[in-house]
């Protein structure tokens, strides 16, 4: 059955660094996160890779408010990701983390009405004036500089990265001017080129419309190959063999394919409550595999990132990597879950959802 809502497909753009700001509530790709809630951000401990302990890179932001549910007039959900090669496992969701926030039109960090586009009074409102955050990442920060206390880490490894690449010549010189440096002029390769993310309703071409099914492909397909404009040896063949010759290795795969080469830059899908379009029937969940709410709900699909997104960062040259030939991080598409209810246990601080990683079994590939 051909779904009621339609999805709304995700394009990267360039877009002047000042309007990506937490104010105008922006879906992005890269840079710092655009923080929604300004304070109780996610502490670093939930935002650092289960394999190699690093702190995860931030991958995007996708801003999705639910008219409906009071808490959620603003409401985003932020990704992050392990860069490391070595951390890539296929199937498995453990180099991921996903977050919720939300909020109601009145709230404590934001204007009732829509923010007036203004560069000079962007960055206000920030998360850096309601918690200290980590000049290399923009996470929450529980560190300091040990020497000078006045710059802000999340983590001992970005403090030390730091150190060695910024921080060392300047420790203790001008607090003042270290605090200007805070946000730029910083040797900084942690944090992934930053875009936009803009959306578009996936128009679908009308002779698709209504999609047959399975069965009744096959239905016309064996009628055809029964009859006489069939090649002759297959008029004659058993259904059973038919069947085979059909070759749909993985049907899936194919409808991936189609589907996307209507809107080749696509790298996103947002579908809230419908079905991801699978890569493969592989590793498909099932309702088990996918976690409840902390609150109790179920949680359902909101959206995934297609492949097509990994062309937009940046190559880790990592040793591993020029051996391989690999990307650094890699999936055929990352399913984002989150609470059917878009639960209040978002609007008070950043809540855990859950991602579902999905990987091109062996031949396929879409790049
Ligand atoms: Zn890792
Ligand atoms: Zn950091
Ligand atoms: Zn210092
Ligand atoms: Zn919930």
């Amino acid at each position: 059955m051909a779904s009621v809502i339609p999805v709304e497909l995700g394009f990267v753009s360039k877009r002047a660094p000042w309007k990506l700001k937490s104010k105008f509530f922006p879906s992005k790709l890269g840079g710092f996160p655009a923080w929604l809630r300004l304070n109780n951000l996610p502490d670093r401990s939930d935002i650092t890779c289960k394999t190699c302990k690093k702190p995860l890179q931030f991958l995007l932001q996708v801003y999705a408010p639910i008219p409906e549910v009071d808490s959620a007039f603003h409401r985003t959900i932020f990704l992050f990701a392990c860069d490391k090669y070595l951390c890539n496992k296929p199937f498995d969701n453990l180099n991921f983390v996903v977050f919720r926030s939300q909020l109601p039109r009145q709230n404590d960090f934001y204007s009732f009405d829509p923010p007036v586009y203004n560069e000079k009074l962007s960055s206000e409102p920030s998360a850096e004036k309601f918690q200290p955050v980590c000049c290399i990442c923009g996470c929450a920060a529980s560190l300091k500089c040990s020497k000078c206390n006045e710059v802000d880490y999340c983590s001992e490894n970005h403090r030390e990265y730091d150190w060695q690449n910024n921080h060392q010549k300047d420790c203790g010189k001008n607090v003042e001017e270290e605090k200007v440096r805070k946000n730029k002029g910083r040797v900084n390769n942690f944090l992934l080129p930053e875009y936009e993310l803009v959306t578009e309703t996936e128009e679908l071409p009308s002779e698709d419309e209504p999609e047959k099914s399975d069965e009744d492909k096959m239905k016309e397909y064996r009628q055809f190959m029964q009859s006489s404009k069939a090649p002759k040896e297959m008029q004659d063949m058993p259904l059973d063999d038919l069947d085979t010759l059909m070759q749909f290795k993985d049907k899936a795969f194919s409808k991936f394919q189609k589907r996307i080469k209507l809107e080749p830059e696509q790298v996103l899908r947002y579908q809230r409550g419908e079905t991801p379009l699978w890569a493969s029937a592989e590793h498909v969940p099932t309702s088990g595999d996918i976690p409840d709410c902390i609150c109790g709900a179920k949680r359902i699909f909101e959206f995934q990132v297609m492949p097509q997104l990994l062309n937009y960062l940046p190559l880790n040259p990592d040793i591993e990597l020029l051996k391989t030939g690999k990307d650094s991080v890699d999936w055929a598409t990352l399913a984002i879950y989150t609470c059917s209810k878009s639960c209040e246990k978002g609007f008070e601080s950043y809540v855990k959802e859950f991602v579902w990683k999905q990987d091109f079994t062996n031949n396929e590939t879409i790049k």
